[in-house]
């Protein structure tokens, strides 16, 4: 997807700060923190969506999950744990069309995920 600011990240064409990098999947540091470790996990193939995911994306979508937890153990937040929030849609605030994964550590969340 030309415009796709995640495409462009994959594609090299806008630096980020890499944490992880396999060849479906890529990891980096949020611009804008929103707690001490901010990753965005997100897949290489572009979907827009949670609601664009297909049948044939199922595998993927397992392995993202997989990889966060391989994430957790290379940042070393396995044990203090994290949050993973996926906005998707108008009413979740989603920014960037291409499915992301907020992997947050670092500090106590609130009880309450919605603000
Ligand atoms: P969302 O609101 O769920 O779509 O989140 C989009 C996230 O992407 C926000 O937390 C932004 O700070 C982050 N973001 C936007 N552009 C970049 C970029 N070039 N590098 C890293 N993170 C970005
Ligand atoms: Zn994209």
């Amino acid at each position: 997807m030309e415009d796709c600011i995640f495409c462009k990240i994959i594609k090299g064409e806008i630096p980020a700060e890499k944490v992880y990098e396999d060849e479906e999947i890529i990891a980096f540091e949020d611009i804008h923190p929103a707690a001490p470790i901010h990753v965005l996990i997100i897949p290489k193939k572009h979907i827009a969506t949670l609601m664009n995911i297909e049948n044939e994306d199922t595998v993927l979508m397992g392995k993202i999950i997989q990889t966060t937890k391989k994430i957790a153990k290379q940042l070393g937040i396995e044990e203090n744990g994290f949050r993973l929030i996926a906005n998707c849609g108008p009413d979740s605030g989603q920014e960037v069309m291409h499915i992301h994964f907020h992997l947050l550590a670092g500090r106590k969340m609130g009880p309450k995920i919605v603000s």
